[in-house]
């Protein structure tokens, strides 16, 4: 009988994987793995080709993301397909871009997984801002610097509207690096909250987009400045404080140095 069946058909796990960044060489270990024996695969936009080629050529590869304002799959709806597969004995990974419990809505898909007796795993992955970091080649809690890393997002889905000036009045501080995730495009209105919130108009700033992928730009500013920073493709991170003053003098000697061999070079003519 099916109903017989179906009660001793073994459940399928849910991995929630985090894809990494974007280049395959920063994927763990584990994650490699998982995504290329996972019989479904539940991916977000930001998981580039490259990973998801991983896959096995009979698993099933489903985006559920709604970047570009496509009309993706609801949050219900991405719980419902996890359970459904778990249900019909699939192992299936939930592939997220960076880590998974990074602005990522991990607790609701583990509040959901939980609430059907779904068995998962959490497997970290290397966050945006961390990857960032390490082109930047900065240490975000270089210790002459900064006490602490204070991660936030200029997105606020739920609220409906960025943070205001008061919002930011407890992350700024001397002593902190802020990794900005969604930072979105109104870095004049940024500016003016940072400001009015304390932040020195020397405090350095750098912005970097598509971190670790073969297109990946960065550039230095300070808050001061931020207002005339170029447009940058998304994804991006913006990060602020003092731990980036060293990144951002070696990439004004960089330049200055690229601009004296160019001068040497044509002197040279
Ligand atoms: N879970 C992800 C973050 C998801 S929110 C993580 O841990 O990285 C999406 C935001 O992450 C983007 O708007 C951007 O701010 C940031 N992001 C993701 N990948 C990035 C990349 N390769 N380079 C720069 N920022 C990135």
């Amino acid at each position: 009988m099916d109903s017989g069946h179906n009660a001793t058909k073994a459940l399928g796990k849910v991995y929630l994987v985090g894809a990494g960044p974007g280049d395959p060489d920063l994927l763990t270990v584990k994650a490699h793995r998982l995504i290329s024996h996972a019989a479904v695969i539940l991916h977000d936009d930001l998981v580039p080709s490259t990973i998801l080629s991983l896959a096995s050529p009979s698993a099933e590869v489903v985006s559920v993301g709604k970047r570009y304002g496509a009309k993706g799959a609801t949050q219900p709806e991405i719980h419902e397909r996890m359970i459904a597969a778990a249900r019909r004995g699939l192992d299936v990974v939930r592939l997220k871009g960076g880590d998974p419990g990074i602005f990522g809505r991990l607790a609701e898909e583990i509040d959901a997984l939980e609430a059907a007796g779904i068995p998962f795993e959490i497997v970290p992955g290397v966050t945006a801002g961390i990857a960032a970091a390490a082109s930047l080649g900065v240490s975000l809690t270089d210790r002459r610097k900064a006490a602490r890393v204070i991660v936030v997002t200029n997105h606020q889905a739920h609220a409906g509207a960025s943070p205001d000036s008061a919002d930011w009045r407890g992350l700024i501080r001397e002593d902190a690096t802020l990794v900005i995730y969604m930072p979105g495009h109104d870095f004049a209105g940024l500016r003016a909250h940072l400001l009015a919130a304390g932040c020195p108009l020397d405090m350095p700033s750098a912005i970097v987009s598509r971190a670790s992928v073969p297109d990946e730009r960065r550039a230095f500013t300070t808050v001061g400045q931020l207002d005339k920073f170029p447009q940058f493709d998304s994804p991006a991170v913006l990060l602020i404080g003092r731990s980036l003053d060293r990144a951002a003098r070696r990439a004004d000697s960089g330049a200055a140095l690229a601009f004296d061999q160019a001068e040497l070079i044509l002197s040279s003519l």
